[in-house]
């Protein structure tokens, strides 16, 4: 559960009496979306554990999730230098941020739709699940998927002995480049099986103290 002192009298809010809010996906950092806090909506959320923002164009608090039932759960906020802005990890009930559906707000890039970037094992894992689903000639990831388990979990074994090997040279441009194939490799699985790379984020966050 959440519990986080912030100043809220310290935090410097604009002419309107708002500062602008970011949440952010606790396991993998997507920025969700941008909405305003007052003193008492960063109050109820520090009390709550959950997102309340003030709604500029219905002029209330507005506790996120409230009618779409996608809340947020806080899992940490911080503030920035100057302390006029907001930057909140969450854990996003629902997987959708935006109103529109998308789990993002920002999901807008000129007139097409795209996921916004997030971290580079995320992005990787993307692609993987694409050739996945809509399977390339000529790509590489599409003939380990074909290939199967015995195909994967072969090169996942080869590539364990790498980094053991690039370790035991002290090489350190190698055990970076060995450490990316393996976990290439290991993402290919996760694909071929089926199981969210954020599910592995979960089970690591889970394990902190
Ligand atoms: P919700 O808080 O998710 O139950 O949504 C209630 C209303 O808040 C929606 O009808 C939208 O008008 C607005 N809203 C929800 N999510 C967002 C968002 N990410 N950005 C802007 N407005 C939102
Ligand atoms: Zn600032
Ligand atoms: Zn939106
Ligand atoms: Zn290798």
């Amino acid at each position: 559960s959440f519990s986080q002192a912030i100043p809220i009298e310290k935090i410097r809010y604009n002419e309107q009496g708002l500062v602008p809010a970011i949440a952010q996906d606790y396991l993998d950092g997507t920025v969700l979306m941008m909405a305003w806090m007052n003193a008492e909506s960063l109050q109820k959320t520090l009390e709550t554990g959950e997102t309340w923002y003030w709604s500029r164009s219905r002029h209330e608090l507005w506790h996120k999730g409230a009618t779409s039932e996608h809340i947020q759960k806080v899992k940490s906020i911080r503030y920035d230098c100057d302390s006029d802005a907001l930057l909140i990890s969450i854990e996003q009930v629902g997987d959708i941020a935006c109103h529109t559906g998308e789990r993002s707000c920002f999901h807008q890039v000129d007139t097409t739709k795209s996921a916004p970037p997030a971290d580079t094992l995320s992005e990787v894992f993307r692609v993987i699940c694409d050739r996945r689903d809509h399977p390339l000639e000529e790509s590489y990831t599409c003939k380990l998927l074909a290939g199967g388990d015995n195909k994967i979990l072969k090169k996942i074994g080869e590539e364990a002995a790498e980094v053991v090997m690039a370790c035991k040279d002290h090489d350190s441009n190698a055990i970076a480049s060995e450490v990316a194939d393996l976990f290439y490799h290991t993402l290919v699985a996760l694909a071929a099986h089926q199981v969210d790379l954020r599910d592995v984020y979960r089970q690591l966050q889970q394990r902190r103290r």
